[in-house]
This record gives structure tokens, C-alpha cells and sequence, in this order.
């Protein structure tokens, strides 16, 4: 028994001699193995092989073991062996790891073919994890996601845990390593936690008996998705060159992780709106046939919306797209508020949105939902620093059990239409006959188009303007008329809306001013017709350069004074709203027309920015002055009309005259100017030449002025007549 002996074996040679060597050095459970080499050593061979040996301390380790017998000295047989042993554990700890290189190697790469073939995360983490613990050997190991909002933890997948364990939450300060790790991105190695100064073992860590740990970050430094870690029961149990392996098999799994994220992010916004981030169409279509279906199973009642703000083109063109992107994005969440969590906003386009809303109690309710989204609306935009009030207008359609969902959207589209032309910022629920009139106002539209190109199909009608001083025809209105060939006439009430929601108004717009300037030509030489007045959208008012260009091309054309042409503009909110609105009248009336303020009385009808804006003349709308005989409520409204716009400098001409009744009132009122079936119905140009010429007698000669006895003779026109 060797001094080497002793220093391996920690057995002196007084302690050793007289034992067996068996019972001495192998451990208990390898002695029936041990002797199996017996008789290799009774037959006088040298026997040489690795045993696991221990210590007198109970440490266990490999060594190099050869046991020669010494020759006999009486020539019957050995009696007498040397042993000689070698620790080889650096040995086989060196082997070990050069064989779990190659095994975290194999690992590694089976891992990033999983990877490849793009299954569930979930399924890469289990097998991540799972080959960490198999190659490290660890007792546990686990994949945690770092969650920066809580702060803390969730565990993804484990083995060596508990099944309960997996998606736990864990507080940041309860994995004190992990957080460390995430902040400052270096692998944690815990070489024994009892010995552990920088981070205190969490309780769970304490429970399961760990008492070594190697973590390392997944995911980019800047935004990490978590740690990947393996845990021992015994101290100093991590291998030491695990870092690698574990390395690489956290670089598989963020790369899976981004990969995923992007294609994530790409389906997303091939499903979403990049502007409000809403569901598009295609989700929605794709929730409301999910809701259908489900609907079939379980029958419920269930609602589509279809909301379209109003006006939304005049915001865009008048503030800027800018303005109206933003516009776009607040109104979102206003929609959200008016319904549940568990409905879908989306936005289809443009400025149109949609709702669906799933297990409604009733129809009732369906409305109260419309009401609400109306209602959200009330509270005024804030666009470039000012107020705007917008409105929507919602078409609802009820599921049936035979819609699908492209025809639950169009019958919700119609009903909106509908709501729109029934005077905006309201609902209408659908029904069969809606979506008739819809396919006649596409049908319209094309036809419009058509029509635009033809001379004969569209004309101008003239309807007098008279003065109610004199009796005479001081002016007229052109109207656009549209003589269809299969359908015959169609009302402007029906076309101009279309054409303006087509865009078409401006082609229709300019033709309509083209051919009243030179057709207007014929009544220039009389000296008390002033002028005619041509219609104006507000559509063609937001392109105030594109009119301009288009007045000052048909007053060149036709020769006109620039102070003959009368551009009549509809009241409306819009006009106050507009910012523009005071840009584009002055330049227009820098031109040198005059302007006129149409159908006052059905839109703001606020006399106070009338003193600022540079109309010549306002128009009474015919539903003021259809009452002014029986109603004195009525009289009086115009009345205080009249007056104050007169005090403004401004004529006032009444619209809609049927009556002598009326036009005497109004005369009687001071009212300058009246029109109407009274007078006459807007006519054929040369009709209008045979009026002119043969000036009937509209008012009792009472009440005329006695100017208009001397008419004939007149030499010039009179101011006032010229100031039409
Ligand atoms: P508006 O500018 O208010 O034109 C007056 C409308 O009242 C005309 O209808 C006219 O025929 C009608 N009217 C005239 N006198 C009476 C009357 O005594 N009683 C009644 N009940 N109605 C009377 P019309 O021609 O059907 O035009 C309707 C609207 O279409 C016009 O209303 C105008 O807003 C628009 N419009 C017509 N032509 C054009 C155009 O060339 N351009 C644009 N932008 N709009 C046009
Ligand atoms: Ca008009
Ligand atoms: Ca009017």
C-alpha cells in the first residue's frame, strides 16, 4: 500500500494491510461485477481494465486498474499480485464532453430542421428544452418568456417540473438570475446556490432541491423573448462547456421566434388596415361568415352595420389628406366605445367602416347599437387645431339563415345608401326594395357617363328670375335637364347627387356652365336682364382653382361680362366648416362674378358669417316661402330674412313662388326678387327670348312700380336692375 495509494484512497497502510482489496476500494454495488475478472487473475494473466473505485471518503471515480501476478517462487502458482491504479476521471471527463459535442451537435441540428418545417412554437419549445436536460443531464430544465409589461415571467415548457407548472407566471423578483440576466445579457452560472451571493434561490428553485443552474437569453439582446435554463440537485453539476450548446440551441429557437413574428406581423396586416389598424374587409367577411355559420348551429339574431361618414370627401379635399387620415383614425375608437368587446369594427375602405354584432336580444337592439354609434360621433373632432362636427350615416342588415356575408355587407351598403339620402347622419335598416334603388343608382351613373358625352341627352333649362319692383325678367336660373333615351327625363334631385358622389359633377358642372354662358348670349342686349345663374356643387367649390380655371375659360369663350354669370352656391354646414370655403369665394369673386347664396333656410342657416363672405345675393329656400300666406310664423321668419340681409347690402330672391298670394307678400315684405311655377317653369332657351319679349303681367298693376310703365323706353340699365 503506497504513499500514491494513500493519497488516492485516503487509507493509510496501517489501515490497509490485512484487508481485502475488494472491500476496501470498489463500491458495493460493482464488487459482483469485480468478480468476474477472478478467473483471468487465478489463470496468472495480467488483467487491465476501468473500474469505478471508491474513496474512503465515499467519492466514486474511474480509474486505470492492472493487476499482474508475481512469478511463483515455488513454481505451483500465484500467490502474490501487484495492483496498480490510476485516477482517470479528467480522463473520462474530458471524453464525456467531446461526446456530448457531439451528441448537442447532432441535437442542435435535428432542432433546426424541426425549426425548418415552421410547426408550432410550442412544439420547438418541448423539444428544445428536452434536449438540453437529455445533453446537459440536468435534473430540470426550463424555457421561460420574459414578460416586460408585468415584469416577470411565464414558463413555456418544463421537464423535470411538475405538469401544473407550465404557463405559471413568476414574478420577476422571485427569479432574481433571470432578471439579471435579462438586463444585463450575459449567461447566469450558479455554481452552487447555497454559495450564491448575487441572487437569492427563488423558493421554487428551493423546493425542487436545485442546487446548481446555467441559463442563457433567447432572443435579440434589445427585446428578448426569455431564458433557457438547466438546473442540478447537486453543486458544481453544470458541465463546463454547456454554454456553446446551450447557445445554439437558444439561437434556433429566437430564430424561429422572429420568423414566426414576421409572419405573424405579415398576416396581420394582410388582415388589417394599415391606417386605424382595424380588421379590412377580408377579416370581417371572414368573422361574419363565422358568425353565420355559428348562427346556423345556434340560431341568435346578429347584425351587420354598415357605417359611411358624410362628407368625408370634403374634409380630404378642403383640410388636406393628411387631415382626413387623422379624422379616420379618431373616429375608430368613437365606434369602439358604442360597442361591446366581443363585436368586430372594421374598416372596409376609404371612409367606410363596419360593425358586426353577434347574440343581439332584438332588432330593437340592433337599432339602440346604430343610435350609439350616431351618438358617438356628437362630440366635435379636433382637426388642425379646430372643431368639426362629423355625422355618419348606418345601413343595418339582420342575419338570415340564407345570407352570406358578401350579401349581408351589400344589404347593410344599401340601407346606408339610403340613410344617406334620407338626409345623413342617420339609419335605416334594410329591406328588398332598397337594394333596387341602389342597382338603379349604379345603373344612373353609368348611364350619367354616357350621357356626358352626348350633346342631346343633356341641356340646359332656364327658369326666370322676376323682379318684384318692377315685374320684369331681370335673370334666370340654368338648370340641367337630362332627357334619357329609354328612361326619358330624369329629375336633377336624382342625377346631381350621383354625379356628385361619382365625381362626375365636375364634367357635368362645366357643360352645363359652357352651354347657359352661350346660349345666355341672346338676352345680353336686353337692358334689364342682368345675368344668369349657373348652379355650383360644393364639390366643385373645393377645388377652387379647377373653377376658376373653368369660369374665367367660359367667360373668354362666350364673351360675357364677367358680371353676368351668377354662381349659385348651396347653403350648408359645410360652407362654415370649410376652411377654404372664404379662400375659394373671394378668388371667385375676384373674377368678377357675382355670387349667390342657395336654398337659405334648409342648412345652417346662421346670418352671421353672411356679412363676411362675399355673396351678392341670398336665395330663400321654397320651403320658407311656401307657408308665408297662412302661416305668420312664417311671414315673420322671412320677414326678419329679408331685412337682414337687405341691411348687409345683399338682395334677397324667393324661390318657389307658386302663388300670386306669395309673390304679393313678398313684395309687400320688400323681398327683391322672386322665382317659381308662379312666374314661370324653367323653359327651352328661345322660349325664354319669347318671355322676355313679350313681358306678361305677373303682379297687379297696382303693385307695380310705375318704372315698369316706362320700361320700353329706358335708355340704360338702372342700378339697381345691374346689381343682380
Ligand atoms: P335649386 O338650385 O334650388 O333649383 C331650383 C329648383 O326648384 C329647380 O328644380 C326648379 O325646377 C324648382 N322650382 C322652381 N320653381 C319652383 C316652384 O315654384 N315650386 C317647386 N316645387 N319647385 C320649383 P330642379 O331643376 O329639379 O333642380 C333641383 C336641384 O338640382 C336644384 O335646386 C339644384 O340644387 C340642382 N341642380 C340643377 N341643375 C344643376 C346644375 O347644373 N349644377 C348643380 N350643381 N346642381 C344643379
Ligand atoms: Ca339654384
Ligand atoms: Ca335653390
Amino acid at each position: 500500500w503506497s504513499e500514491g495509494a494513500r493519497r488516492l484512497y485516503g487509507y493509510t497502510a496501517e489501515e490497509a494491510m490485512g484487508r481485502v482489496l475488494m472491500d476496501l476500494v470498489t463500491p458495493e454495488e460493482n464488487r459482483e461485477a469485480a468478480l468476474r475478472h477472478r478467473p483471468t487473475v487465478l489463470a496468472g494473466l495480467t488483467l487491465e481494465y476501468e473500474p469505478d473505485t471508491c474513496d474512503k471518503h465515499g467519492r466514486v471515480f474511474p480509474v486505470y486498474a492492472r493487476i499482474r501476478p508475481v512469478p511463483p517462487s515455488d513454481g505451483i502458482g500465484p500467490n502474490m499480485y501487484v495492483a496498480v491504479a490510476v485516477d482517470i476521471s479528467a480522463r473520462r471527463e474530458a471524453e464525456a464532453a467531446i461526446r456530448r459535442h457531439g451528441e448537442g451537435q447532432e441535437e442542435i441540428a435535428s432542432l433546426g430542421r424541426l425549426a425548418l418545417r415552421g410547426g408550432s412554437l410550442e412544439g420547438l419549445f418541448d423539444q428544445a428544452v428536452g434536449m438540453a436536460s437529455r445533453v446537459l443531464s440536468s435534473d430540470c430544465a426550463d424555457l421561460v418568456e420574459w414578460c416586460p409589461d408585468a415584469p416577470g415571467f411565464i414558463i413555456r415548457t418544463a421537464v423535470g417540473w411538475s405538469d401544473e407548472r407550465i404557463h405559471q407566471r413568476i414574478a420577476g423578483e422571485e427569479r432574481l438570475a433571470l432578471s439579471y440576466m435579462v438586463r444585463s445579457r450575459e449567461p447566469v452560472i450558479v455554481e452552487d446556490w447555497e454559495q450564491e451571493r448575487r441572487f437569492e434561490r427563488s423558493s421554487e428553485l428551493l423546493a425542487r432541491g436545485v442546487r446548481s443552474s446555467v441559463a442563457v437569453l433567447v432572443g435579440d439582446v434589445d427585446s428578448p423573448f426569455g431564458v433557457l435554463a438547466a438546473h442540478y440537485e447537486h453543486p458544481g453539476a453544470v458541465p463546463p462547456d454547456c454554454l456553446p450548446f446551450l447557445d445554439a440551441l437558444a439561437n434556433v429557437l429566437a430564430d424561429a421566434i422572429r420568423s414566426r413574428d414576421v409572419q405573424e406581423q405579415i398576416r396581420h396586416d394582410s388582415l388589417h388596415d394599415g391606417l386605424t389598424g382595424l380588421p379590412n374587409r377580408t377579416l370581417f367577411l371572414d368573422r361574419v361568415g363565422h358568425a353565420l355559420a355559428r348562427n346556423n348551429r345556434h340560431p341568435q339574431l346578429l347584425a351587420v352595420f354598415f357605417i359611411d361618414l358624410d362628407h368625408f370627401k370634403l374634409v380630404n379635399d378642403s383640410l388636406g389628406h393628411e387631415a382626413g387620415d387623422e379624422l379616420l383614425r379618431l373616429v375608430g375608437p368613437r365606434f369602439e366605445s358604442a360597442i361591446r368587446p366581443s363585436d368586430t369594427l372594421a374598416r372596409l375602405g376609404g371612409d367606410e367602416f363596419a360593425v358586426l354584432c353577434e347574440q343581439l336580444p332584438s332588432e330593437v337592439s340592433a337599432t339602440r347599437i346604430a343610435n350609439q354609434l350616431t351618438s358617438a360621433l356628437e362630440e366635435p373632432i379636433v382637426l388642425n387645431g379646430r372643431d368639426h362636427v362629423v355625422s355618419a350615416s348606418i345601413g343595418i342588415a339582420l342575419g338570415t339563415p340564407e345570407s352570406s356575408a358578401a350579401d349581408l355587407l351589400r344589404d347593410a351598403d344599401a340601407a346606408m345608401y339610403n340613410a344617406k339620402q334620407a338626409g345623413r347622419g342617420r339609419y335605416e335598416l334594410f329591406d328588398k326594395e332598397m337594394l333596387a334603388r341602389v342597382l338603379t343608382r349604379v345603373r344612373t351613373e353609368s348611364a350619367l357617363r354616357t350621357a356626358l358625352a352626348d350633346e342631346e341627352e343633356i341641356y340646359v333649362a332656364y327658369q326666370p328670375l322676376v323682379s318684384l319692383r318692377s315685374g320684369e325678367v331681370v335673370g334666370a336660373e340654368a338648370l340641367a335637364r337630362w332627357r334619357h333615351p329609354d328612361r326619358g327625363a330624369i329629375s336633377p334631385m336624382e342625377f346631381i347627387p350621383v354625379a356628385e358622389d361619382s365625381g362626375l359633377i365636375h364634367e357635368l358642372g362645366a357643360q352645363v356652365m359652357r352651354r347657359a354662358a352661350r346660349e345666355s348670349t341672346a338676352w345680353q342686349d336686353d337692358p334689364d336682364f342682368a345675368g344668369i345663374a349657373v348652379n355650383v356643387s360644393v364639390r366643385q367649390l373645393v377645388q377652387p382653382d379647377e373653377l376658376a380655371t373653368l369660369v374665367r375659360e367660359v367667360i373668354a369663350a362666350e364673351g360675357i361680362p364677367p358680371g353676368f354669370l351668377t354662381l349659385e352656391i348651396t347653403e350648408s354646414v359645410l360652407i362654415e366648416q370649410l376652411d377654404d370655403a372664404r379662400d375659394a369665394l373671394e378668388s371667385l369673386n375676384d373674377l368678377g362674378v357675382r355670387l349667390s347664396l342657395d336654398d337659405f333656410g334648409t342648412g345652417f342657416s346662421s346670418l352671421s358669417y353672411l356679412a363676411d363672405l362675399p355673396f351678392d345675393n341670398v336665395k330663400i329656400d321654397l320651403s320658407l316661402i311656401r307657408n308665408i300666406v297662412d302661416r305668420p310664423q312664417a311671414a315673420v321668419l322671412v320677414a326678419a330674412i329679408i331685412d337682414t340681409v337687405q341691411a348687409l347690402g345683399k338682395q334677397v330672391i324667393a324661390e318657389g313662388v307658386e302663388t300670386l298670394e306669395q309673390a304679393t307678400r313678398l313684395q309687400e315684405l320688400g323681398c327683391d326678387i322672386a322665382q317659381g311655377y308662379y312666374f314661370a317653369k324653367p323653359m327651352a332657351p328661345d322660349m325664354l327670348t319669347a318671355l322676355i319679349q313679350d313681358q306678361p303681367s305677373w303682379l297687379p298693376p297696382s303693385k307695380r312700380s310705375p318704372v315698369t310703365a316706362r320700361r320700353r323706353q329706358r335708355p340704360a340699365r338702372t342700378n339697381r336692375v345691374t346689381q343682380l
